[in-house]
C-alpha cells in the first residue's frame, strides 16, 4: 500500500470515536459547611449554589464523537436565589472513596490568578494512572483536570478540585468553556456563576464526565449561559471506569500492529516514525503482521523508532 493509505490512517486517528456511557444516578460528595469568601467578611452573607443538580446519566446521549453534549436545553439548574454577583468558591469534601464532588464558584475578576500555576503533580485524584500512548498529544492519557479551571479561580494543588480526566476531556471538552467564562469576566468585570460536577457511576473511580453549568449574573445570562456534559473519553482508547485501566480500541490496536516498510532500503518502521513519513511514495509498503516475519525476510528494524 502507498503512503496515501498511511496518511489516511493517520487522519482517521483524529476522528474515530468510542462509545461507553453507562446509566445510573450519579453520586455526590458531602458539601463543606464553609464558603470561602474573598476578604472573609462574615457579614457579606452569600447563598452558595447547591452542590446538587437533578442531572442524571440516564438522560445523557452516548458519546457520538463530539466532546460535549448539551444538557437541559443548555439551561443551567441554578435557582433564582443562587444567582448572586459576589465572588466565592465552594468545593465538596472528598467522599469515602476519595472522589471529588461538585465544585461551584461565582467567578469574578478578583478570583482570577495573577501568578502562574504551581506544580500539582503530587495530587493523586481517584483512579489516577500514568498510561501513555504515542498517538496522544503529550502521550499521557490522563491529566489532573481542574474542576474550576486554574485560570478562573487560581486553585493549584487543591485535591477537592482535581479529578482524573482524559487529555481529550480537558482540552477539547472543558477548556473552550473555561475560556469563554474567563474572556467574559475579563472583558466585562461581571460575575459568572459556575458549577462543575464530576459524575461517577456506582463505585467507579474514574468519572464518566463532568457537568458544566454557567450563568452570568449581572446581565441575567445574556453574556454566558450554558449547561453541557463533557465526556471523559479519549478517541481510540477504551477506559475501564471502575479501575482506570485503559487499552487501545480494536481499530487502534490493529493500526499499531502495523509497520511501514521501505522496500528500497529494506528497513521497517513504526507507523508513527518521522522517517516513515519521509520515504518516497514508490518505496513505501504497509505491512500488517508479525515483526519476526519481516526479520526472517531480511528486513531491518529502524534504529530510530525501534519497531
Ligand atoms: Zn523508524
Amino acid at each position: 500500500m502507498r503512503k496515501t493509505v498511511i496518511l489516511t490512517a493517520a487522519v482517521i486517528l483524529v476522528f474515530v470515536c468510542l462509545c461507553g456511557c453507562a446509566k445510573e444516578a450519579p453520586s455526590f460528595a458531602v458539601p463543606d459547611p464553609v464558603i470561602v469568601l474573598p476578604g472573609g467578611d462574615p457579614a457579606a452573607a452569600v447563598i452558595p449554589a447547591s452542590l446538587h443538580t437533578p442531572f442524571s446519566l440516564d438522560t445523557l446521549p452516548e458519546y457520538d464523537g463530539s466532546p460535549c453534549a448539551v444538557v437541559n436545553g443548555g439551561v443551567p439548574y441554578f435557582t433564582m436565589n443562587e444567582k448572586v454577583a459576589t465572588s466565592y468558591e465552594y468545593y465538596s469534601r472528598l467522599d469515602k472513596d476519595g472522589r471529588c464532588g461538585a465544585a461551584v464558584a461565582c467567578i469574578g475578576a478578583d478570583l482570577m490568578p495573577v501568578e502562574s500555576r504551581d506544580y500539582i503533580g503530587l495530587v493523586r485524584p481517584s483512579g489516577w494512572r500514568s498510561d501513555r500512548y504515542e498517538f496522544i498529544e503529550n502521550e499521557y492519557l490522563y491529566n489532573r483536570c481542574h474542576l474550576i479551571g486554574f485560570q478562573l479561580a487560581g486553585e493549584n494543588a487543591n485535591e477537592k478540585n482535581l479529578i482524573t480526566g482524559t487529555r481529550y476531556m480537558n482540552i477539547d471538552g472543558m477548556l473552550p468553556y473555561e475560556n469563554l467564562i474567563a474572556d467574559y469576566v475579563k472583558n466585562t468585570g461581571n460575575h459568572v456563576l459556575y458549577r462543575v460536577t464530576p459524575v461517577f457511576e456506582g463505585e467507579d473511580v474514574i468519572a464518566r464526565g463532568v457537568l458544566m453549568e454557567a450563568y452570568s449574573t449581572e446581565d441575567h445570562g445574556e453574556g454566558v449561559c450554558f449547561c453541557v456534559f463533557a465526556y471523559n473519553v479519549q478517541p481510540y482508547i477504551v477506559i475501564n471506569y471502575a479501575t482506570g485501566e485503559s487499552r487501545p480500541d480494536e481499530g487502534m490496536a490493529e493500526l499499531l500492529s502495523g509497520y511501514v516498510i521501505n522496500v528500497r532500503s529494506r528497513k521497517f518502521h513504526k507507523l508513527t516514525c518521522k522517517y516513515a513519513i519521509l520515504i518516497r511514495e514508490e518505496n513505501v509498503e504497509f505491512y500488517h503482521g508479525s515483526r519476526d516475519f519481516l526479520i526472517e525476510r531480511g528486513y531491518k528494524a529502524c534504529g530510530y523508532c525501534r519497531p
